[in-house]
């Protein structure tokens, strides 16, 4: 077990962005390894797609919601606030309309994230990757 991080912000944008990225897209690839873009339906390989933020990264409350977070090309993540009209689309019909609301009203909290909370986050995304990995035959991004 590693020790406790000094810096959370240094610890939320080196260690749990990528981690959480990774589980995004590893969850939205298929056994080939590539992924749809949510938004655009474009086939990209998982490590060369985004994790686009519906609610944007800053907002700390949906920063790592699981249905915040989607396969995007970097075009699509990049072009007119990530497509966010079509984003809001994809949760709509895949989470249901509730999902919008509720979404919208974490992103509109500020309250720091727990720095023991993100070290249990990210020990959960790890076994998460593993697994995802495993069963779907593809090369693990971590150590
Ligand atoms: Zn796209």
């Amino acid at each position: 077990m590693a020790g406790r991080p000094k810096s959370k912000a240094s610890y939320i944008k080196n260690t749990v962005d990528p981690h959480f990225s990774w589980f995004i897209r590893l969850n939205g690839a298929n056994q080939n390894g590539m992924c749809r873009c949510i938004t655009c339906n474009k086939m990209v390989h998982w490590t060369e797609i985004d994790a686009g933020h519906f609610h944007i990264r800053k907002n700390m409350g949906t920063r790592f919601h699981p249905c915040n977070v989607a396969p995007q090309c970097s075009w699509c993540n990049s072009w007119n606030e990530g497509q966010s009209a079509l984003f809001a689309q994809y949760i709509k019909d895949k989470f249901g309309v509730e999902m919008l609301d509720e979404l919208a009203e974490l992103a509109k909290g500020n309250e720091p994230l727990d720095l023991d909370k993100l070290v249990v986050l990210v020990a959960e995304l790890k076994t998460k990757i593993r697994k995802l990995c495993k069963d779907k035959g593809l090369k693990c991004p971590l150590r």
